[in-house]
């Protein structure tokens, strides 16, 4: 088996169950040789996350909700004292009220219009910047986005809206840390059957559209966004930074489907 991320460290945030896109992206560093530590976002997640890690070897498991900064000093500096340095973290974290992803994006509320924002986008901004400190060989860091920041996706709403903040947050931190030699990238996979996917309303209807019209005319696994997260934290991308890659079967290059996949 290749060890290409063998003597690499990471920081995995935000495995919630084994469907989670965090989670294959885990198992595949982790089969790669990678050391991880994860994070888990409330007591509540802690019983599902803990297992996880440590069947793949992983002890360090600590809690850290993006809402409340200390908790997000609390993890960077358990990651100082475990390890001392850090070689990549995986931002695999969003959230939305459900009830304001449905309908027009014309009614999202104020307050849910920033808090989608504080924990879908700037959180990365937070942990990128506790986690450069910890990366004084350079580093790579990769956060999860989806094609609903630059095409209306109906339902996806202010989702979208905090997506595209997130890519531009990508392209400035990419920015800032490449001097030091610390890449930043996101992944934009296609619609993956997860928590986070379930409380978008006709997410199903999503999920068999893609499958239907994608170039691929399917839908992708969380162990295929795993394999390009690999390429993205490892050696094998030294000289890619600033980049979204999609990871959707082709779905985002098509304009109108094509007419056989028009009459299934
Ligand atoms: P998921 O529900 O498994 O993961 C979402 C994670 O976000 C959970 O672990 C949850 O605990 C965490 N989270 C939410 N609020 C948090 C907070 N305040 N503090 C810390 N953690 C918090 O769903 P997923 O689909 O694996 O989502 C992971 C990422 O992938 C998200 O950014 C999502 O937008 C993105 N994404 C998902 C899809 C999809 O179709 N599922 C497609 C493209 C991108």
């Amino acid at each position: 088996m290749s060890s290409i991320m063998s003597g690499k460290r990471g920081l995995i945030m935000g495995v919630a169950n084994n469907h989670s896109i965090a989670w294959g992206i885990a198992k595949t560093l982790a089969e790669h040789g990678a050391e991880l530590a994860f994070t888990y976002q409330g007591d509540a997640l802690r019983k599902r996350v803990e297992p996880l890690a440590n069947s793949l070897g992983s002890s360090l498991v600590l809690p850290c909700d993006v809402e409340d900064v200390a908790t997000v000093d609390a993890t960077f500096a358990a990651l100082k004292e475990a390890w001392g340095t850090l070689d990549f973290v995986v931002h695999a974290i969003g959230f939305s009220d459900k009830y304001e992803l449905k309908g027009r994006y014309a009614d999202t509320t104020r307050e849910n219009f920033s808090r989608t924002m504080v924990i879908s986008c700037f959180s990365f901004t937070e942990v990128a910047k506790r986690a450069v400190e910890l990366m004084p060989n350079g580093g790579s860091l990769v956060t999860l986005t989806y094609g609903g920041s630059t095409r209306v996706m109906p339902n996806y709403n202010v989702m979208g809206v905090a997506k595209a903040a997130l890519e531009a947050s990508v392209r400035y931190l990419a920015n800032d840390f490449g001097p030091q030699g610390i890449r930043v990238n996101a992944l934009s996979p296609g619609p993956v059957r997860t928590l986070a996917g379930a409380g978008i309303t006709d997410a199903r209807l999503m999920f068999n559209y893609q499958k239907r019209h994608a170039p691929l005319r399917r839908t992708v696994s969380i162990e295929e966004i795993g394999g390009s997260a690999l390429y993205l934290l490892s050696s094998l991308s030294t000289g890619v930074t600033g980049e979204i890659h999609y990871v959707d079967s082709g779905y985002n290059i098509i304009s109108m489907p094509a007419p056989d996949a028009l009459k299934t």
